[in-house]
């Protein structure tokens, strides 16, 4: 187990910190974007988890403006079942977003967040509630395999995960999704945080505490369809370096200045050679691969100044993450865990 951070009581003893479990509460965040499919499946396997726990418990779904029924299912959940508190976005916002409206509303002292389609499995729990009792403020699950998944898409998540390791101020844990537990005063940090642009991984990471990872299989999808392509993949890969780092802006910097030294040498060289041998041909063709060149890496270092600045944009305007449609939330849950 991967560990980081100081371990808070950990003076060489290992005598966990006694917590009052019946006093502690525990919510579950679970943000979903047209998941009718696993819905129930879901619900049943994370209530037959939090049941079998020492704890007051509450299972917060967020409906990030699902177009299928996922929305009047949640609602019926919340009918039936007092353990269910549901937001809805008014729209959709995206993940990022619809997990941390979760965040803003989970009063309680734990909060974990799973992702809908089961891909997360449930029973691992009771492993990330081992250690919060060990004194860690983020338990985050790590994966080991990452099963239904193409040699393609694995691939390029290792390369992702290597590059924003190398460019980034903060170390991103490799092959962490977001199912991951939180104590109450990581909750709060990360409530800091209000960013547009959230790249949630780095969040978590960014506020720092004790963290420690439990490592897991991850599991295919038990149904419906990934909202994942590769353009939004690459998206959020764009996302995740330009949010925790400025070293794309650096590279224009040195590119530029590599670009400039050999131009400038090159010129030097060319001075001699007419100097030596006169002006043999007109030259054209290193004119023109010249020019291109500079052109192409001109523009490409405005692109990269471009993408920091339009997200700059989107800061400064400085709007609301999101915006509710529907909030039946309990302020903590409410109801104990029926023994
Ligand atoms: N999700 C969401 N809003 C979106 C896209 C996804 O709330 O716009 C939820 C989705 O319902 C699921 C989780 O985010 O609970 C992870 O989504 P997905 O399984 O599509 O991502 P992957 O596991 O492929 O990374
Ligand atoms: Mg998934």
């Amino acid at each position: 187990m991967a560990r980081s951070g100081a371990r808070p009581g950990a003076n060489g003893d290992t005598t966990t910190i006694s917590h009052d479990d019946a006093s502690t509460t525990l919510c579950v965040v679970v943000p979903a974007y047209n998941e009718q499919e696993v819905l129930h499946a879901l619900h049943a396997r994370v209530s037959a988890v939090l049941r079998a726990l020492p704890f007051r418990w509450q299972v917060l779904y967020v409906n990030d403006g699902s177009r299928d029924s996922t929305g009047t299912m949640l609602l019926q959940l919340a009918e039936q079942d007092p353990h269910v508190a549901v937001l809805e976005l008014s729209r959709n916002f995206g993940k990022e977003i619809a997990l941390s409206a979760g965040l803003d509303h989970a009063e309680t002292d734990l909060v974990i967040v799973i992702d809908a389609d089961l891909q997360d499995p449930p029973e691992l729990i009771p492993q990330l509630i081992d250690g919060w009792r060990q004194g860690y403020d983020v338990v985050y699950a790590q994966r080991l395999t990452r099963a239904g998944e193409s040699w393609f898409k694995r691939a390029t998540a290792s390369a992702f995960y290597r590059l924003v390791g190398r460019v980034s101020h903060v170390k991103i844990p490799r092959d962490t999704g977001d199912f991951r537990l939180l104590t109450r005063r990581a909750v709060l940090a990360v409530r800091q945080l209000r960013e547009q642009h959230r790249f949630m991984k780095g969040i978590f990471t960014w506020v720092g505490f004790p963290q420690l990872a439990v490592p897991y299989h991850r599991d295919a999808r038990q149904a419906g369809t990934t909202k994942w392509n590769y353009w939004k993949l690459w998206n959020f890969a764009l996302e995740g370096i330009t949010s925790f780092s400025t070293a794309p802006l650096k590279l224009a910097t040195y590119g530029g200045l590599a670009s400039a030294l050999f131009s400038f040498a090159y010129g030097i060289y060319m001075v001699i050679d007419t100097l030596l041998f006169g002006n043999r041909v007109p030259g054209y063709p290193s004119l023109m691969t010249v020019m291109l060149f500079l052109g192409g890496l001109q523009l490409m270092a405005i692109g990269v100044v471009g993408e920091y600045v339009g997200r700059m944009f989107d800061e400064v305007k400085g709007r609301p993450l999101y915006l509710l449609k529907t909030c039946r939330v309990s302020p903590a849950p409410a109801t104990t865990a029926p023994r």
